[in-house]
This record gives C-alpha cells, sequence and structure tokens, in this order.
C-alpha cells in the first residue's frame, strides 16, 4: 500500500512536471535586461529589471522590488525587446515555388487538406515562437477554419506557437486566388475562400466567420492572380458587419484602385499595397489605415530565385520589383501612413517558415527605414493594428509578458535580431540560452 502511495506520488510528480511546460508559470519572475527596447519612444534604454508575474508585466525599473521566491532569469548579457508580431502570416499553407500558387493551392485543398494542414501548421508555428514572434496575425489560405483549431491548440496549451489572431476563409471576388480552375471544380475554390455574391451575402459572410471563431475579417479588395474585385457596396457591408461584431478588417490589394476602394470603405490595414499614388497614401494616411508591407529582402529574393529553379544572376523582374517596393514604402513612411510589420511568407526556401518570414523586417531596412522604426513596426504598430495597445508590443506594466532577448544591439547591428536567445510568452519561458 505504501509503496503504491509513494508510485502514485511519483506518477503525480511526472505529470505535472510535464504539464508544466505548457500551463501558464505562475511563479513571479525577474528578469535582469542588459538593455530594454522601449518601442513607445523607439529607444534602448541601459540595464533594467522586468518583474513578471501572472503572465503579465508588474513593473519596469533600473531595480525592481522583487516577490520573495522569485525566480531570476539573467538577460545582462543581451538585449531585450517585447515579444515580436508578424501581422501577415499563412502557417497552414506553404508553396514550391516551381509549382506557382494555383496549383499549390489546388493540392492543399484537395491532397493535404484541413486537419494536415493544421498539424503541418503546428510544427511551423514553433519556428515563429523560436524566432521570437510571439503573436501572429494569420489571414486566410488555411481551408476550412484550420487556422481557429491551430490557435485553439495554441491557446489550451496542447502546442507551443505563437498567440494567433485569426481570420478564417479570406472573402473574395468569384474564383479566390486559384485561377484556371474549371466552373465544374468550383467548389474546390469554396474550401478555400468565402466567395462573396452580393452586399448581403457579404455581409453573411462576416457573419459566418466570426461565429466560427474569427477574430478578424480578411478581405480580398482584388483577388489577384485572379482579374475579380469586391464591389465598394460589398466592401462597405464587410466593413459595417465587422464593425457591428467588433472585429477589424484586413484587406488584400495590389493595384492603386484596389486599395482606394478598400481605404474608402473604412477597412484598417491593406495587406501588399505594391502599387499607390500619392493620394492614395495621403487618403491613408489621413485615415489612419495601416500599410503592411509583405515585401521582400535581398536575401529571400535570392532563396527564391535559387527555389524556382532559377539559374545564374536574380531576373531583372524581381529586381525591378524589389526597387518599387521599396519606393513606395518610402513614399508611404513619408506620407505618414502608419506601417505595420507582416511578411506573407507562404513560399517553401528550404528554411523554417518564421525565420524566413522574419526577413521581412531586413526588406524594411533596405527600402530605408531605421532599426528602432523597424521594431516599433513589429512590436508597437503591429499591437495597435491588431487592437492589442499597451497590451502587446510594449514592455511595460499591465501588458502581457511576451518578451524576447537577442545578442546584441539590433539598433547598432540589425542582424543581431536574428539571434534570439530567449523567449517568454505569457510569462512562460519556450526557450533559453
Ligand atoms: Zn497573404
Amino acid at each position: 500500500m505504501k509503496g503504491s502511495v509513494r508510485l502514485l506520488a511519483l506518477l503525480l510528480l511526472c505529470v505535472s512536471s510535464l504539464s508544466a511546460q505548457t500551463a501558464p508559470d505562475t511563479m513571479p519572475t525577474v528578469i535582469r535586461a542588459g538593455r530594454v527596447f522601449d518601442s513607445e519612444k523607439g529607444t534602448m534604454s541601459g540595464p533594467q529589471e522586468i518583474l513578471v508575474v501572472k503572465g503579465r508585466i508588474a513593473e519596469v525599473a533600473p531595480k525592481v522590488t522583487a516577490p520573495r521566491g522569485a525566480r531570476v532569469v539573467d538577460l545582462s548579457k543581451y538585449t531585450v525587446l517585447p515579444g515580436l508580431i508578424d501581422a501577415h502570416t499563412h502557417l497552414l499553407y506553404l508553396e514550391d515555388p516551381k509549382n506557382g500558387g494555383a496549383l499549390e493551392g489546388v493540392k492543399a485543398v484537395t491532397m493535404e487538406g484541413t486537419p494536415l494542414r493544421a498539424l503541418h501548421g503546428a510544427a511551423r508555428a514553433r519556428t515563429f515562437l523560436a524566432a521570437g514572434v510571439t503573436t501572429v496575425r494569420d489571414l486566410g489560405n488555411s481551408g476550412r477554419f484550420g487556422d481557429v483549431a491551430l490557435r485553439t491548440a495554441i491557446r489550451d496549451g496542447s502546442v507551443d506557437g505563437p498567440r494567433m489572431i485569426v481570420s478564417g476563409p479570406g472573402l473574395s471576388p468569384p474564383g479566390g486566388q486559384f485561377p484556371g480552375v474549371l466552373p465544374a471544380f468550383q467548389a474546390i475554390v469554396d474550401e478555400e475562400y468565402r466567395i462573396v455574391r452580393g452586399p448581403a451575402d457579404a455581409a453573411l459572410a462576416v457573419q459566418e466567420n466570426v461565429s466560427q471563431g474569427a477574430q478578424v475579417i480578411k478581405v480580398y479588395s482584388n483577388n489577384t492572380p485572379n482579374p475579380g474585385a469586391l464591389s465598394p457596396a460589398e466592401l462597405d457591408a464587410i466593413v459595417a458587419t465587422a464593425r457591428l461584431l467588433g472585429v477589424r478588417v484586413a484587406a488584400h490589394a495590389t493595384d492603386d484602385a484596389a486599395v482606394w476602394r478598400a481605404v474608402s470603405a473604412g477597412v484598417n490595414s491593406i495587406e501588399h499595397g505594391y502599387e499607390m499614388a500619392d493620394s492614395t497614401l495621403r487618403l491613408m494616411a489621413q485615415k489612419g489605415v495601416y500599410l503592411v508591407p509583405t515585401d521582400v529582402d535581398t536575401l529571400t529574393a535570392v532563396a527564391y530565385a535559387k527555389a524556382a529553379g532559377m539559374d545564374g544572376p536574380l531576373p531583372q523582374g524581381l529586381v525591378d520589383y524589389m526597387r518599387s517596393e521599396r519606393e513606395r514604402l518610402k513614399r508611404a513612411v513619408n506620407a505618414g501612413v502608419p506601417v505595420a510589420a507582416g511578411s506573407d511568407m507562404y513560399i517553401a526556401l528550404g528554411t523554417a517558415q518564421g525565420p524566413a518570414a522574419k526577413r521581412v523586417l531586413f526588406a524594411y531596412i533596405q527600402a530605408g527605414l531605421t532599426p528602432a522604426q523597424v521594431l516599433q513596426a513589429a512590436t508597437l504598430n503591429d499591437a495597435r493594428l491588431l487592437g492589442f495597445e499597451n497590451e502587446l508590443g510594449v514592455i511595460k506594466p499591465k501588458a502581457f509578458a511576451d518578451i524576447i532577448a537577442v545578442n546584441g544591439n539590433p539598433l547598432d547591428d540589425f542582424s543581431a535580431i536574428e539571434r534570439v536567445v530567449w523567449v517568454m510568452k505569457n510569462g512562460t519561458v519556450y526557450k533559453a540560452p
């Protein structure tokens, strides 16, 4: 009897040490930081202590008043920042650039399927967290609400990954983003996109997505590479219904007219925005609409060309495309458009998706933004766009304890952002030196 009690106690100990990896960490923690990035000011402080209690930041000061028994984490050799945010991900979708989007999309729907995509997404989610990305806004291409399933599994501690703000299927004009699918097979498109058929249906689509757990609405103002576009009346209905339900709207828009229509309808962010007139940028600045520039840095372009089987120097088209992206990002910043960081990294480059996605920050550096501006885009601005102002993207009292440490000072040498040594999300440590 005694022996079996001991065995039981031992078993319980094993169970509790296993669950400690996933349950919220309740032990107060004092983080000793070498320096801390102040995302609101865009500056770096000297050594600071950060007190974390029950998943939230309780105090930030040169010396905090630590409760007795608090665990101390020594990060005095490192730079501490708010957990990074990626406002445009597709964790349930990865594309072989040799095949192109339509083929790979149809394959994901017909041969991979939502359950397996969610499991693949779980593996990719870990790579985001390890790269210091503690929150993502996942914008569609996740089958039938596979994103909601993955978010729920991360939330309940079954799977390690970033916080996910998810959209469910994107609201699209006919054809979605799968050009060339014959009329008899359009049901395949319906598995990936919510095709909108008029303003009343657009409003219904928002209601459906939110009822299934979507926290943001993704719309395709135009659905490149297909030639469709949502009408102003459809966009108005989507924005009005989203506001009614208290969710925000992210609009895929690639050309100037599509951006103009989406901004006029009152969306919260423009995704991509590759072509934008100065008058459109002025309207965005005036209405406080964020640009999420899903741009490509030089290293990613080289990796993409290699993965797509292109030998030799970068194709001129890709070089011109990068130049025009950079030029419009500069114009957007100069026009006062708020910029939020988002990668749209869904290409299989032979590296993990998390670190590959983070390269988008280098695209912003290459466009001429300062390291402080880029870090603000990936913390403060993203948090504001996602509706988590003062809770995410900042290291200050009452915010969630989403905190990372990097080796080096990214304001002096931005490559430090690739050297993430420590990751905490919601007060739980997921990576340590
Ligand atoms: Zn996207």
